[in-house]
């Protein structure tokens, strides 16, 4: 394995050297470019009656953003990291929409200094230089090579494979779109700048759900209990004694030893809740003790959220998506607790990153399984079920505008293959950013001017400043993985220890000291297939 450049000489060696080190320099200048330009695009407003439909709240921002930049009794809208833009599903204002996302689009290709076409063009040539030295073909090669994907055409094929059923459900989205535009007596064609703006009136429509009065049903320590710890006990039977004894780093962390079903102890499990100053954002999870053979030592993982802390004496009052997330985290800890190898390095979640979202991914299934349901979603004062009607309209829900989300995410995913699978000539040969960009999605079928890629390349932080060059496919790849996993518990009875073990055996617990997909396929008795996450996202015929 030459990932690091082992069997290099010493000139080759030196090659490498210049090459990261140039390439590091790259990448911050791509990213303080992005800054610039995001800051300096923020759009500006002279009218409040420009930005109808935002909240007040909304608009103080907006006048504070303003005055921040000396531009007092006026409203200025900063741009996100992704091509849309929150605001773009309530400014009523057709034309404030379509100024927020041409800006959005704008970053990084105006020819001015803070211009990313250039360096994104040299990223591109030295990642295929180096992954030549390396003996690869190409970045995208060298990247997955260390992944479960194993090769770029895997990556490719799954892509491609998707693509045509989302571009399709896009196109029947935009067609109920286009058909309440005209209902309304308007006269134009939906653009990009209008999707989220209708999507949300016939969201609305459709699933019309007070998400905040769904709180009191999800009271946090239920939750915990009835929901995210019922459903490991009846699985994998371990169980959990809070040991208030054992004091962590901070009074909110609480601490939770973790036993096996036979008393054997498995590893601690810490809950860091709530959110405070000194925490950063976000949602994480984090071992602090790897499990390791090797060195005796138990787990010790680490679930972080940022709930707002409420008043003292009043309940933890969930929103539905801190409750994904509280299952989702703690499927992360699963993961770490039941590592069963003998080197720390490949202990639990020290795995490929096209994998390491899998188990969280599938964990979430237990948030809507009916008799895990039923023990957690209990109002706080009544202790009422969660309505069953309620239930069922956010389960339909969750495939409304699957083609716009699932094309935007794969537009982009198909736009770091195509950089990162260029051979050094090849990305010499590339001197159009934008022309290139437009190629590679007509090539995938993913060029339909109204469902605009999720980033594109001259803000596309991700790969070309984050970690994730040649691996923003891993989302979706593990969620293949995860679907396909869903389907094997329904098939198989769901919520049963039989399950759970087999589950934990074959796949939680071998962590990366095996072949994930040959893993995988020794827990599934076939290889992943796609059907299962066409059906969830509502693309299968
Ligand atoms: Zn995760």
């Amino acid at each position: 394995m030459s990932h690091a450049g082992a069997g290099l000489d010493d000139d080759q060696k030196a090659v490498l050297t210049d090459l990261n080190q140039r390439l590091s320099m790259l990448t911050t200048t791509f990213e303080k470019n992005l800054l610039a330009d995001t800051n300096d695009l923020a759009v500006v407003f002279d009218d409040v009656a420009e930005l109808d439909g935002l909240t007040e709240g909304e608009i103080s921002a907006a006048v504070q953003n303003a005055a921040d930049r000396g531009l007092d009794g006026r409203y200025v809208l900063t741009l996100t990291l992704f091509t849309g833009h929150p605001y773009l599903s309530t400014l009523t204002n057709r034309e404030s929409r379509r100024r927020l996302l041409a800006a959005s689009r704008a970053r990084g290709s105006r020819g001015n200094e803070h211009d990313n076409r250039e360096v994104l063009r040299e990223i591109v040539r030295l990642r295929a230089e180096r992954a030549a030295l390396l003996g690869y073909s190409s970045h995208a090669a060298y990247v997955t090579s260390d992944e479960t994907a194993g090769s770029p055409e895997a990556v490719h094929d799954l892509l491609r494979r998707l693509a045509v059923p989302a571009a399709a459900n896009a196109r029947r989205e935009q067609e109920a779109l286009q058909e309440l535009i005209d209902a309304e007596g308007a006269s134009f064609p939906v653009e990009a700048h209008d999707w989220a703006f209708y999507t949300e009136r016939v969201r609305q429509a459709r699933y019309d759900l007070d998400r905040t009065a769904l709180r009191p049903f999800f009271e946090a320590e239920r939750v915990l209990r009835d929901g995210v710890f019922r459903a490991a006990t009846q699985l994998y039977g371990i169980t959990f004694a809070e040991r208030a004894d054992l004091p962590a780093y901070h009074p909110d962390a609480r601490v939770f030893e973790v036993s096996n079903a036979d008393g054997s102890a498995l590893g601690l499990f810490v809950l860091d809740l709530y959110t405070r100053d000194t925490k950063r954002g976000g949602a994480w999870m984090n071992s602090i003790v790897s499990q390791s053979r090797l060195r005796g030592t138990h787990p010790i993982v680490v679930n972080n959220l940022n709930v707002p802390k409420p008043a003292p004496g009043q309940p933890t009052l969930l929103t539905l998506d801190e409750v994904t997330t509280l299952f989702h985290e703690f499927g992360h800890a699963l993961h770490g607790l039941f590592a069963t190898v003998t080197y720390p390095h490949f202990a639990g979640t020290n795995v490929f990153r096209d994998f390491v979202e899998f188990p969280s991914q599938v964990n979430e299934m237990w948030i809507y399984w009916p008799e895990i349901l039923a023990a957690y979603a209990r109002h706080v004062d009544t202790d009422e079920l969660l309505p069953a009607e309620v239930v069922a309209k956010l389960r339909e829900s969750e495939t409304f505008n699957q083609g716009f989300a699932t094309s935007e995410y794969l537009a982009a995913a198909w736009i770091d293959q195509a950089w990162h699978s260029l051979s050094v000539e090849q990305a010499q040969a590339v001197d159009d950013v934008a022309a290139f960009e437009a190629e590679a999605l007509a090539d995938i079928g993913l060029d339909n001017p109204v469902v605009p890629t999720r980033y594109s390349s001259t803000y596309f932080a991700h790969v070309f400043s984050g970690g994730y060059s040649a691996g923003y496919y891993s989302y979706i790849w593990s969620e293949v993985l995860d679907a396909d996993t869903v389907e094997w518990f329904h098939e198989n009875g769901g919520l049963t220890r039989d399950n759970g073990d087999r589950f934990r055996e074959r796949l939680l617990g071998v962590g990366g000291s095996k072949d994930p997909l040959a893993a995988y396929r020794d827990f599934r008795g076939r290889d992943a297939e796609i059907e299962p996450l066409l059906k969830r996202r509502g693309l299968a015929d």
